[in-house]
């Protein structure tokens, strides 16, 4: 059995909608890690796997195990704190399933990708989140810290619709396409870095593009050209799919629960279908 492909899924913390697993990303994020384990794969932490595109590291499965990466979007409070839903309840945080996976002596790591500006999402939260103020950035530094969870940055404001003024150069909101100038480019990823490093206590190394979205410009130019300056080393977007060696590190490929896996039995498809007999 061989792996030249590795699958990098992704959950969204605030996606609750009831109590089942086809319903809450929480509620599937606990029983995904248990069938990842089940189905004989080793979870490992999604900077590696960038290096591992980069060429700055040997393949995987040094247990003769296959792999699988895992990272969650817009960084929500319920990615670290157990937390009442308005609706649906308590609900147990994707950092209290993973401490639960690891008390075994299993490892998990989870990424998660985080909007920077307060502003933003104070803005998002009020405007597209049930005004649930669940967008905070005060446990930024203790997820680092705990080795479960990696702060990694989401951009600037997601030139997000409920968000003015944005950083796009004509407020055209609701497009991360439309993110195509050195200003812009340099806010959503440097100066986005910066914040973050401030408040997690870790520079960000990865980026993903709001909505999988990279225009030319901040793929093929701004990225690549000014690496050095912002110290993202990979950015993931684009459609789903597998990373692999010919992937392009500025645009790495993932697995989205909800539109990509809605079941056991998709994820495990997922998961197979990285391996080569
Ligand atoms: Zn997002």
């Amino acid at each position: 059995m061989r792996q030249d492909r590795i699958p990098v899924l992704t959950w969204h913390g605030y996606n609750v909608f009831g109590n089942t697993y086809e319903t809450n990303d929480l509620v599937a994020f606990a029983d995904d890690l248990v069938t990842i384990s089940e189905a004989g794969f080793e979870i490992v932490p999604l900077v590696e796997v960038a290096r591992w595109v980069r060429g700055e590291r040997e393949g995987f499965g040094v247990h003769g195990k296959p792999v699988v990466a895992l990272s969650c979007d817009d960084g929500t409070d319920f990615d670290w704190r157990d937390l009442p839903h308005p609706e649906h309840g308590a609900q147990k945080s994707f950092s209290t399933s993973l401490r639960e996976f690891t008390a075994s002596g299993r490892f998990a790591q989870l990424t998660s990708f985080v909007i920077a500006a307060p502003s933003a999402r104070a803005q998002i939260a009020h405007g597209a989140m049930q005004a649930q103020r669940a967008l905070n950035d005060d446990w930024w530094h203790d997820a680092n810290a705990s080795g479960l969870i990696t702060i990694e940055s989401h951009g600037w404001d997601h030139n997000h619709p409920a968000v003015s003024p944005v950083i796009q150069r004509a407020q055209q909101t609701g497009d991360f396409f439309a993110i195509n100038t050195f200003v812009e480019c340099d806010t959503h990823v440097r100066a986005a870095a910066n914040f973050i490093e401030s408040r997690s206590g870790r520079r960000p190394h990865l980026f993903a593009y709001p909505w999988t979205q990279a225009s030319d410009y901040m793929r093929f130019e701004y990225m690549p050209q000014h690496a050095e300056a912002h110290g993202t080393i990979a950015a993931f977007g684009g459609p789903s799919g597998y990373v692999t060696l010919d992937s392009d590190r500025w645009l790495l490929s993932r697995f989205v629960f909800g539109p990509d896996w809605r079941s056991k039995d998709g994820l495990l498809k997922i998961l197979r279908g990285s391996l080569t007999a």
